[in-house]
C-alpha cells in the first residue's frame, strides 16, 4: 500500500516535469543539510530565514515551508507583496518581518497580521501608530539604525524622535527588535567601517535603553557577519544566501574553514535549472548556426535546440559562451542566445533525441554547471543571477 502510495507519488512527479519546457528543482535533502548545518554553528541564536527575491530564486512558497518544518520560526522579507505570500504559506506561530518597503495604505494589513517591520524614519511611525489604533492592535517594529551603511536607519537625532513618539504612544507600539545592517561584511575590505558599525550600533542601543525603551531582540548580522564576525550574532541573525547552499563571498568561505577547520565546503547547492532537447539537426561545414554570424560551422555539427532562452534569465552574454549538460557531458552554447531558445553543440554526444534532459544550472551524472561558473561569463554575482530567475518558472521540490 504505501510502496504504492510512493511510487504513484514518484510518477506524479516525473510527470509533473514531463510536460515543462524549463523548471527549477529544489532539492530538499539538501536545503535541511544546510539548515541543520546553519543551526549546528549558530546555536546560541535564532535564525530568521531571509526570503526576499523570492527566496532567492528558489520561491517562497516552496522554500518557506520545508524551513518551518525543520523548526525555523522566523522569516525575512523586504516587500509587502514577498510578506503577503510568505503569510499565505506560513503556520500562524512563525514570525515575519519586513525589512524594507510598507506602502502608506498597508500599515494595517501587516498590524493586523502581527507583521513586525524596520522602522528608519520617524514619519513612517505616526502612520504605524495610526494604523494600530485603528485595528486595535499593537504595531510591533524594529528600530533601524543608521550606523555607517548610509542608506535607510534612523540616526541620533531621529532616533530621538521616534523614541520621543514611542513613549508617547506605549499602548500602540512594540519594540521587537533594534537592529542595523552591515555595509559589505564579506570582504575583509570593510573591516574598519564594519567594526566602527558595531561600536555606532551599541551606542546607540545605549542611548535606546538609557531612554527606558526595552527592545526584545538585537539583531545585526547576515550571513557574512555572523561567520567573519561572531559579536554581530546577538538574539538573531538574518540569513540568506547560506541556507541556499551559497557562500556570500569566496572570502568568507575561506575565513570559515580556517574558524572551523573543516576542509570541505559543508554547504549543499540546493537549486537546478532543467529543459529539455527540443530539436535536432545536423548542420554542414561552411554554414552559420542561428542569427547572423556570430557562429560559424568549419566543420560539420550535430546541435540540439532548447527552448529556453533570455526571456527565461538565460543571459544574453552567455552566446558562444555558455555551457550546459546533456546526457551528462559538456556542451557548448553556440551562437547568440534567441529571445527563446538557444543552441548545444551536440555533435560530440551519441544519441540524443528530442525529450532529452538538459541542465542549466546544476549536475548530471558526473558534471556540474555551478552558478558561479555561469555568473563569470555574465560578470553576475551569485544572488544576482539567483534573483533574477524568473518567478514564472515552475519550481519542483525533489524529495
Ligand atoms: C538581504 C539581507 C540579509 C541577508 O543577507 P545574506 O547575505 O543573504 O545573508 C540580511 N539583512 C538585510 C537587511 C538584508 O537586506
Amino acid at each position: 500500500m504505501e510502496r504504492n502510495l510512493r511510487n504513484s507519488r514518484k510518477l506524479k512527479k516525473i510527470n509533473m516535469s514531463a510536460n515543462l519546457r524549463t523548471w527549477i528543482e529544489i532539492d530538499k535533502k539538501a536545503y535541511l543539510h544546510n539548515l541543520e548545518f546553519l543551526k549546528s554553528i549558530f546555536k546560541d541564536t535564532d535564525i530568521s530565514s531571509v526570503v526576499k527575491g523570492n527566496a532567492y530564486g528558489h520561491g517562497i512558497e516552496q522554500i518557506v515551508p520545508l524551513a518551518q518544518n525543520a523548526g525555523i520560526n522566523y522569516f525575512s522579507v523586504f516587500s509587502l507583496e514577498e510578506a503577503c505570500r510568505v503569510h499565505s504559506v506560513k503556520n500562524k506561530d512563525a514570525h515575519l518581518m519586513i525589512m524594507g518597503y510598507i506602502p502608506n495604505d498597508s500599515y494595517e494589513w501587516v498590524i493586523e497580521h502581527d507583521i513586525s517591520f524596520f522602522i528608519y524614519e520617524p514619519g513612517d511611525l505616526n502612520k504605524a501608530i495610526l494604523a494600530a489604533k485603528k485595528v486595535k492592535k499593537k504595531a510591533n517594529i524594529h528600530l533601524e539604525l543608521e550606523t555607517g551603511m548610509n542608506r535607510t536607519g534612523l540616526d541620533d537625532l531621529n532616533l530621538n524622535k521616534a523614541i520621543k513618539i514611542i513613549k508617547e504612544n506605549k499602548n500602540h507600539v512594540n519594540i521587537k527588535g533594534v537592529c542595523t545592517h552591515l555595509a559589505g561584511a564579506e570582504s575583509i575590505a570593510n573591516h574598519v567601517r564594519i567594526k566602527r558599525q558595531i561600536i555606532n550600533y551599541n551606542r546607540q542601543l545605549n542611548q535606546i535603553k538609557k531612554q527606558g525603551c526595552e527592545p526584545e531582540k538585537l539583531h545585526m548580522a547576515c550571513s557574512a557577519a555572523a561567520i567573519s564576525y561572531p559579536r554581530t550574532r546577538k538574539d538573531l541573525i538574518r540569513t540568506g544566501i547560506l541556507q541556499y547552499g551559497f557562500w556570500p563571498s569566496f572570502e568568507t568561505r575561506i575565513a570559515f574553514m580556517q574558524k572551523y577547520k573543516h576542509t570541505i565546503d559543508p554547504l549543499r547547492r540546493v537549486l537546478s535549472w532543467k529543459s529539455r532537447v527540443m530539436h535536432i539537426k545536423t548542420v554542414e561545414p561552411g554554414e552559420f548556426i542561428s542569427y547572423g554570424t556570430a557562429f560559424f560551422a568549419s566543420e560539420k555539427k550535430k546541435i540540439a535546440v532548447v527552448p529556453v532562452g533570455y526571456a527565461d534569465g538565460f543571459n544574453r552574454s552567455l552566446s558562444n559562451n555558455g555551457r550546459v549538460l546533456i546526457h551528462g557531458k559538456i556542451a557548448s552554447v553556440i551562437g547568440l542566445v534567441n529571445m527563446n531558445m538557444l543552441i548545444a553543440d551536440i555533435t560530440h554526444i551519441n544519441n540524443v533525441k528530442p525529450g532529452d534532459e538538459v541542465v542549466l544550472i546544476g549536475k548530471q551524472k558526473n558534471n556540474i554547471i555551478r552558478v558561479s561558473s555561469f555568473s563569470e561569463f555574465t560578470q553576475q554575482v551569485n544572488y544576482e543571477l539567483l534573483t533574477r530567475l524568473p518567478g514564472s518558472i515552475p519550481r519542483i521540490i525533489k524529495n
